[in-house]
Parts: C-alpha cells; structure tokens; sequence
C-alpha cells in the first residue's frame, strides 16, 4: 500500500459507479498478507508436484466452503463464480505446463505462480470483458494455492463495520469478509463490469470503482461518505455535510422499497404512453431474479454461456433443456433468445477457430454461425422445440447485410422441417428479428425492417462501431457513451424504419437501463427496453415520471449537442429543473 495522506475536510474523491448505494463509516485498508517466492531450487520434480496436487485438494476443498456459504445466503447465481474456481484450479492445461516447468529443477511455488500469471495474460489480452473476469478468477484461484502452498494465511479481518478500502478485490477477497461489516468498497483499480461490482451489485452493497492510487492513501479509520451512484467519496465530511448525507439515505432506502412495491405494475408515462420493460439473463436463475423485480418478459437471453468453458459443443438436448427451463420460468410472457454470440474473442476450443487480429470485427456471431450451419441448426431445432407452448421470439445478432438475415432464415426453416421429420411439434407462435449493433444496419433499417418481426438495438456494440472505440478499453470510456448524438441518430433512423413498416423495436444495450437515456428513448417510441434484472424497479418509476412532449423536447436539444457528455448535461437539466 502507499503511504498515508492528510485529506482536508469534505475532500472529493472521484471514481466509477460500481453498485448503487449510499453509505457512510470508516476507512479499513483491506491489506493482502506478502507472500514472498523461495528462491532455491526444488526438491525433485515428483515431490514437487505432489506438493502442488495436495494444495490444489486443500484449494478445492476451501472453494466449495466459500461456495456453500454463498449458497447458504441466498446468492446461488454468485455462487457460480466458485464453481468456475474449480474447475480452473483443476485445468489439465495448467497443472501439465506445471510440470513442464518443474523439470527445470525449480521449486513449485515459482513455477506455479510464473504459469498462473503467463495463462492469466493470455485471457486478459482478448477483448471479452468474460474473459478479463476469467484471469481474474485464475489469478485469485492460483494466488490461493500459493498461500496454500507457503503456509501464509493471514489476510485483513474487520472487526467493525468499515468502508472497505483496496487496489482490487478479488472474488474470494469479497466474498469471506463478513458481510455484516461491509458498509461499502472502493477500490483504486476495477471497473463496472470488474468482479467486485458485479459481486457488490448482487450483495446490495454500495461500491465505488477505478478511483486511482490516492484513494489507498487514506488513513485506516477516515470517516468517509460513499455514493456508489455517483461513483464519488467524501472524506472528512463536516457536520452539516453528513447531516445532508443521512437525509438522502433515509429518503434513498424508502424510494428503493417504494419502486419495487410498484414495479409489478406497467408503466405508463403521465399521458399515457406505455413501455414494455423486460430483463436481460444468462439462464434461468437471472429469469427468477428478473420476475422479482417486474419483468415482463425477457428481451435478451445471451446463449453463449450455454456454450461457453466447454470441452465439447452442447447437445441439441442440452440446449433445449437450457431454453426450456427458462421459457418455463417466464410462462407465456415474451422470451427473445439470442442465437450464439461467440466466436473471435469469446473462443469455443472445440470449433477450432484461427486467432484473429481485431476479433471485435472478425468471424463472430451470426458470422460464425453461418459458417457452421449443421452446428447452428442444432441450436435452431433446440429452440424451436423449447418455444412450443411460449412465445417465443428468436433474434439473431451481428447482422451487417440482408444477405445474412436471408441465409439465417434460410436456416430456420429447414430446421423447421427437420423438427417436423422428427415428431417434434413447433411454436405456435414464432417471431423472427434481429439485433442492430452495426451501423450499416442501422443506416439500412427501412430495407430489414420488411423482412423481420423487430429490431431490438444492441447499443453496446453500435456505440464501439460507430465511434471506432473498442468498448472494453477504459481509455476510450468518453467515447463509448450511447449518448452520443451520432448513436441517437442511428436509433432515430432505425426508429423510423421500425415504426413505418409496423414492426416493434427495443433496446438490450445498457442504454436502455440508463437513466439519463431513458427519456430520449421514449422519445424516439421505444416499445421495449430490456435490462439488468436490478435496475427495472428504477427506470418503471422514471417512466411514470415522463410525459411524451417534454421528452421530445429534450431529445431535440440532445440531437443538436456534439459530445454525449453535453447530451447528458441536457438530460440532467430537463430531470431536475
Ligand atoms: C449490445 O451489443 O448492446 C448487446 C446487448 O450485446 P452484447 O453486450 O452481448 O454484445
Ligand atoms: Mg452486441
């Protein structure tokens, strides 16, 4: 840790939402015991191994405990993490680079720790924020058997309940504090989609990321005031500034409960204009949570983790299974399920694809899938199957050229046939759209516009395409905003399109979550707006709180402002004026 620093009274430390919250107490520097490498040589290369297997055990043995705990508390989502922890500590490919490495005659722990931290790089250089969290977890899970291994123990242990301070957490780090005296993290490095926000948001504690070295500066036992909203910490807070700080808690926590007593309900504009609100999941736990919190349906279901950390393809059984237990959960409300969305950096080892020099634009989704129709058409049949009885709604992703579209539907109907052939019934009700998250989709939106049921508007990818802005590099952050004036014109366009031909469209980006972005959405006639299973609750109350004309008003403004920054600061003005 750096050394400590005098902060002046009511001092701003900026940072980057983690987990909304707010929370206020003293400053605990979460501090990772030194572990410090041998630096003979080993014993010889049997005994090594055999010491590192033993450790592993112990690893798995300790994971499983973290795991079960997690269960225990109701967080069996989260709990995940901990199964892909073992699974990772297990990995063939590691302990064998392990032991080639051990015939160098160097001591376990060094080769152990040199091969965790070249196998960690490797996930961190591909673009997919899943597979940063991946070399997350392999350096969280390696760092476990080396203490495992050195006998070091000892980590920080709170004693009171603290506003915790670290470099980054890790999910293990996270999850074995005592949860009772965590009133908030905040962490110097990280990021919205890091772990300890991911875990922080299910966990419902305030977290503030990506605040920089100076927040380890702060002295053990500073008052601090966190806004895990805001992504903002105040150290030092004075009388009246904490006073002002109790009062939006208290009136925070009764809004929380109020919107979520409510967010059942459908919500309507002041003058009347209806939105569907639905959820994004990865399966049918997500599904569960999305119900709690007022979705009415699913508006994104990202296959890929069917299909991900896999030695082999998922069966055609598997995959119905996967979308059937989720079209069950959500009943006969609607359920979009996105077709595979892999491929250059998301890897399947066992398509046996060539590395790609800018995977963002390479041999991916729909792309990929086309490719490999007879692998598609499995996914396909297994969805069609699992739609009889539900309504279900197939979207395709990536789709750049009607030519794709074409040969896609081209796809569905043959393997409608072949569940026919089967003696498997179909859908009685089917719809058929796509994604546009490229921007020559958007600029031709009239054209596929006749040719599918909807367009659901991935903003996450549009946004990177059309500012050229990788969307998992931090330093392009004030590019990758979806309030970009140039991305509301794409939407407008596509708006347009969509209406004119009488078809539906949405959004699943995580624009469609965001406040600011919420008003010029309905403004542009979203029918749909699909989201983090979290935030429903929040955006219902902001609908209600919308009238039509006044939105058109602010998005007028917004499409005449040149940064999203500025978009943004119009939004604000019109919400709070
Ligand atoms: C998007 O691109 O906006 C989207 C929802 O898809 P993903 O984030 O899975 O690429
Ligand atoms: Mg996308």
């Amino acid at each position: 840790m750096s050394s400590e620093k005098t902060f002046s009274k009511n001092q701003l430390l900026q940072g980057v939402s983690g987990a909304p919250g707010l929370a206020c107490g003293p400053a605990f520097l979460w501090q990772k015991a030194e572990l410090h490498l041998p630096d003979c040589g080993g014993q010889n290369p049997e005994v090594e191994l055999a010491r590192l297997e033993a450790a592993i055990q112990t690893a798995i043995v300790q994971i499983k405990q973290l795991n079960e705990k997690l269960n225990n508390e109701g967080h069996s989502e989260e709990a995940k993490v901990f199964d892909a922890h073992v699974q990772l500590v297990q990995d063939k490919g590691l302990v064998n680079r392990v032991k080639k490495g051990l015939t160098s005659g160097m001591n376990v722990e060094t080769v152990w720790n040199t091969t965790v931290e070249a196998y960690a790089a490797q996930l961190e250089a591909m673009p997919d924020p899943l597979f940063r969290l991946r070399a997350a977890d392999l350096r969280d899970v390696g760092e476990r058997v080396l203490r495992i291994l050195l006998k070091v123990e000892t980590r920080s242990e709170l004693h009171e309940p603290s506003v915790v301070i670290a470099r980054d957490l890790t999910p293990s780090e996270t999850v074995s504090m005592k949860k009772e005296y965590v009133l908030a993290f905040c962490t110097a490095e990280g990021g919205p989609t890091s772990h300890t926000s991911i875990l922080a948001k299910a966990l419902r504690i305030p977290a503030v990321v990506s605040i920089g070295q100076e927040i380890l500066q702060v002295p053990g036992g500073t008052q601090l005031l966190v806004d895990g909203s805001a992504g903002s910490i105040t150290a030092r807070p004075d009388k009246q500034t904490c006073e002002a700080f109790f009062a939006r808690q208290q009136a925070s926590n009764s809004t929380a409960q109020e919107e979520l007593a409510t967010a059942h309900q459908r919500a309507y504009t002041l003058d009347g204009k209806s939105v569907e609100v639905v959820a994004n999941v990865g399966g049918a736990e997500d599904a569960r949570t999305a119900l709690e919190h007022g979705a009415e349906g699913i508006g994104l279901f990202r296959t890929e983790f069917v299909f991900l950390q896999r030695q082999s393809p998922p069966t055609e059984e598997e995959q119905y299974a996967a979308y059937h237990e989720v079209l069950q959960v959500m009943e006969q409300r609607p359920v979009v399920i996105r077709t595979l969305d892999a491929g250059g950096d998301k890897e399947l080892t066992y398509l046996h694809m060539p590395a790609e020099a800018n995977p963002f634009l390479g041999n991916r989704a729909i792309r990929l899938c086309l490719s490999e129709p007879e692998f598609f058409k499995q996914q396909l049949r297994a969805l069609l199957r699992a739609g009889v009885g539900h309504d279900l709604r197939i979207m395709f992703p990536m789709i750049a050229s009607r030519t794709e579209l074409r040969a896609a539907k081209q796809l569905i109907a043959e393997a409608k046939e072949e569940v026919l052939a089967s003696g498997s019934a179909l859908p009685e009700k089917l719809q058929v759209g796509i994604m546009v998250e490229i921007p020559s989709t958007a600029v031709l939106a009239a054209q596929f516009a006749k040719e599918v049921d909807f367009f659901s508007i991935g903003t996450n990818d549009l946004t990177q395409y059309t500012l050229a802005a990788d969307r998992t590099n931090p330093k392009l952050a004030y590019l990758n905003d979806p309030c970009h004036p140039a991305v509301l014109n794409l939407i407008q366009q596509t708006a347009e399109a969509a209406h004119k031909a009488g078809i539906w469209w949405g959004v699943c980006g995580e624009m469609a979550g965001d406040a600011d972005a919420i008003p010029l959405l309905l403004a542009l006639g979203v029918d749909e707006l699909s989201m983090s299973p979290g935030l429903i609750p929040h955006a219902k109350s902001l609908i209600r709180k919308l009238s039509l004309p006044q939105a058109k008003e602010v998005l007028e403004l917004a499409l005449e402002q040149d940064s999203a920054a500025s978009v943004r600061k119009v939004v604000k003005n019109f919400s709070h004026g």
